[in-house]
């Protein structure tokens, strides 16, 4: 596995393979990294020639400072836990060599961020739409690999590469999780042994909502309830909660027309921040 910071360096590397027509598939994270993104590169392993998977803590998606701060930065774990997984190329760019100038260009997503992450984060998904884009145009790469458990994220990587006419295929994953239920996320390492029960609440509570959603047509009285469920939780602060259409990412009051739906989370846990999501079909 080649370990490369500079981004023509990188280009440079993937030159011949774009030559020779190579499926290069690109796995883009935040480093920390777990099982949820060890499948995303099993995924890419299955159906692409050569696999880059870069690795930056994208200031520009941080609303908090404190929580740019605190993210957690493993370079050298991470490398390690790449060595046998297939992985071409660990792209690892600094942030100067990632941004030379702050950039000027914003990104909005219309009705698709003016809600939950969108809303409560305010110009994070216009940081993740530029990193996303300069990555696409670094590695041009034919499949990119992103978690479900960012639902919103990723449909808003959806809708940005229909808008932009990326000719990329996106390839979602499910959401890996703990035997507790608990999503993995680079964020769990910062939860004591008491956090992570509590955490495992997230999962557990909203899974229960999956009966009632498929039995009643009642979005706005189910999300209640669940509110109600997380409210009880010691320990636990719920940002939202939200039944929505998983096309728009919008609330929903009728199941009417709808195939799937998502209950969405997010909640605070020993101060850290949490997201999940469950995506379902409706019959
Ligand atoms: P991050 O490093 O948190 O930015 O995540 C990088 C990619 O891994 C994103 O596409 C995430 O949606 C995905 N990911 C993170 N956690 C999980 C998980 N538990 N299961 C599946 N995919 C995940």
């Amino acid at each position: 596995m080649l370990r490369v910071s500079n981004p023509k360096k990188l280009r440079e590397i993937l030159r011949p393979h774009l030559r020779e027509n190579s499926v290069i598939g690109l796995v883009p994270t935040m480093g920390a990294l777990h099982q949820g993104h060890l499948e995303l590169i099993r995924s890419a392993r299955e159906s692409c020639d050569y696999i880059v998977v870069s690795l930056f803590v994208n200031p520009l998606q941080f609303n908090s400072k404190g929580d740019l701060d605190q993210y957690p930065r493993e370079l050298n774990e991470d490398a390690e836990k790449l060595m046998s997984s297939g992985v071409d190329v660990l792209f690892c760019p600094t942030e100067e060599e990632m941004y030379q100038t702050i950039p000027k260009t914003n990104m909005s997503f219309g009705s698709l961020e003016s809600v939950m992450e969108g809303s409560f984060r305010p110009g994070h998904f216009s940081g993740v739409g530029i990193i996303v884009s300069k990555l696409f145009n670094i590695v041009k790469p034919k499949k990119a690999f992103f978690g479900l458990k960012d639902l919103q994220q990723f449909m808003i990587i959806k809708s940005l590469i229909r808008d932009l006419s990326y000719d990329i295929e996106l390839v979602g994953i499910p959401t890996v999780r703990e035997e507790n239920g608990l999503a993995m996320s680079s964020r769990n390492g910062r939860l004591s042994a008491e956090g992570i029960q509590i955490a495992s609440n997230i999962y557990r509570t909203i899974n229960k909502a999956v009966k009632p959603i498929r039995a009643f047509n009642n979005p706005e009285s189910i999300t209640l309830n669940v509110k109600e469920d997380f409210e009880r939780i010691e320990g636990l602060e719920l940002e939202y909660c939200e039944l929505v259409n998983p096309e728009t990412m919008c609330a929903i009051e009728t199941y009417e027309g709808l195939d799937y739906v998502a209950i969405c989370v997010a909640a605070h846990v020993e101060g850290i921040r949490l997201i999940d999501n469950l995506y379902l079909r409706l019959n």
